[in-house]
Formats: C-alpha cells, structure tokens, sequence
C-alpha cells in the first residue's frame, strides 16, 4: 500500500523517539578508541520518503563517523563503474557466518566466497574503485559519498588518526587479500582509502538522504542526481539483506524485510524500496555491534508504515 498521509508519518516518527529516549542498553564501540569518546546521548531519526518529503525527530545535526555504512556506498560506486559482476566474481555475495573483521572468512574460500559488507570485501571494494592514484580514489569516493547526502561531506580527523594507529588487524585482511589475488595494488594503501572512507563525518540526515536515494532508485530525491542506475539497485539492496547487521542480519530481515547497514559510530541506515530511506544515529550498540535504539526505531516506524518489502497486505 501507499504511505499514509504526512501528519501520521510524522506522528510515527515522534512516537518512536519518545518511546526510545529513556533506553539506555549497549555501549560504544571501543576497539576504535576515539569511538569510545563519543556522546552516547546522541539520538536523531530522519525518515525521507523516496518523493522527498523529510520527516525527523531529535538530534539530526551531530555528526558521527560513517563506519561500516560506507560499504555501501562504495559497493555501489564499483557495481555502477564496473558492473556487478565486478563484485560478484571478486569477492562475492554470500555471508560469511563469521564476524566482519575474521581472517577465517577469508581462508574459508580463500577470499571469494564473501561480500563488499565485511572488512576484507570491503577494503576489496574500495581497492577496486577507478582512479589515477590513491588521492584521485579518495576524491572520487568522498564526492560519491557526497552527492549521496546532497551536501559536502568531510572525514572527522580525530576518528581516522585514531582508527589508522590501530587498524592492523585490518592491514592484516587485506594483505591477506592481496595475497589472494584479490586486491590488486598496494593493500596498505587501500587499507588507508578504507579507514579514511569510514571516518567521514554523518549527521542523521545525510544518512536518510543516502538510504532515500537508493529507496527512490538511485536518485537523490531532493536534488535529483542519480548516483546509481535503476537496475543496479536490487543487487546493492540484496547484499544489504544478506550482510547488513553484522551476525544478526538474518534476525534485522526475520523482523524488519527491510535492507539496511549499520556502523559502529551508531549509525544505522534502512531501505524500503519505493518508499522511504531511514537513517537513526544512537553510538550504544548491542553485542552484535549494531545500534540498539537504531534497531528499535526503526523496526517500530517501518512496521507501523508498512515498509516490509515482503509483505503482501
Ligand atoms: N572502520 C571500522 C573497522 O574497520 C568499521 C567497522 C564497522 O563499522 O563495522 O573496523
């Protein structure tokens, strides 16, 4: 069905932030130290229909780091570059059933049988995205990001000094990666285009902004860009419903139906096609790493709006 009128969406949207305000489960990711220092207070809700109309509650102004929800993001700037079968015969789409930073789910099929949402895929992704050197790699990435949002986006410099003094494991991936045949290039530069990339500054709206683009198509519904093709759209979402919640993915789609990514800055994004993109920033996340309140709200706001893709009544 159609959404219902915008004093109900908004009336929604309201109801979820009241009813999670006082929630105080799950803590900030700490393995990143700088993450550990952000405010956990912080809670906003935006909800932009794919016609554009932008529906928010609390916080939508403070910025966190975009993390893993940027891997969506460059996924779809390779598929649209260089076709899906780009991604598909790189580093795959499957789940790993292990966790998102494992070497494990590399040695399992030797770095082929996994996706574009866990650590070595996604450092995979990025590596594999055009440009002359790193520097042009990063511009083009950063202007994607950008375009997504309809604003200029920027990397929070604390956030990726802390992240790139403490990211071996990660350097670890994806020599691994390379060695693998996967990672053409220098792994440790793609490893840095990386850490830069999930450090970029978002604030709740962008993040609705660049989840209502992809629920509109793959075009920013306010400024009428389009950053991906039509066509491409179910493959991006698809990869979202198999891997975007971490080890809990497969229980977000048993609730929701809806693709989404989370990060663990706090960010979490979700799509129902046609419809709407949601975006909730809340830094507590859940021993999975997903936002905890993100899960919340979102859950209740698609449910009361009929956002399950699946559903047919
Ligand atoms: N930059 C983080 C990392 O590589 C992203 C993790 C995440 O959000 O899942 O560990």
């Amino acid at each position: 069905g159609a959404l219902p009128e915008d004093a109900t969406i908004q009336g929604v949207v309201d109801r979820a932030y009241r009813d999670h305000k006082a929630l105080r489960d799950g803590a900030n990711a700490d393995y990143i130290p700088a993450l550990a220092r952000v405010n956990p207070d912080t809670f906003g809700i935006v909800l932009v229909t794919a016609d554009g109309r932008v529906f928010s509650a609390g916080d939508t102004d403070t910025e966190v780091s975009i993390q893993s929800i940027s891997k969506v993001f460059t996924m779809a700037l390779v598929i649209q570059q260089s076709g899906p079968d780009a991604i598909f015969n790189n580093m795959g789409v499957d789940a790993t059933g292990q966790p998102f930073n494992s070497i494990t789910a590399i040695e399992q099929y030797h770095g082929g049988e996994m996706n574009a949402l866990v650590n070595p895929g996604a450092i995979a992704a990025t590596s594999m995205v055009a440009g002359e050197d790193g520097a042009a790699v990063w511009a083009n990435i950063l202007d994607y990001y950008s375009t997504f949002a309809g604003r200029e986006l920027s990397v929070l410099d604390d956030i990726y000094r802390s992240e790139a003094a403490t990211n071996q494991r990660n350097q670890s991936l994806a020599m691994l990666m390379h060695a693998y045949g996967h990672i053409d290039g220098d792994p440790l530069e793609a490893t840095d285009i990386y850490t830069r990339q999930c450090s970029v500054g978002v604030n709740t709206r962008d993040l609705a902004m660049m989840a209502a683009t992809l629920a509109n198509g793959g075009r920013n519904p306010l400024t009428g860009k389009t950053l991906v093709d039509a066509g491409h759209i179910p493959e991006i979402l698809a990869v979202m419903a198999t891997a975007g919640l971490y080890d809990d993915a497969g229980k977000w789609l048993y609730r929701t139906g809806l693709p989404a990514k989370s990060g663990v800055g706090g960010g979490l994004i979700a799509v129902s096609p046609g419809k709407f993109g949601i975006a909730v920033i809340s830094p507590p996340l859940d021993k999975a790493g997903n936002s905890v309140r993100g899960q919340r709200a979102i859950a209740d706001i698609s449910g009361a709006l009929g956002g399950n893709p699946y559903a047919t009544r």
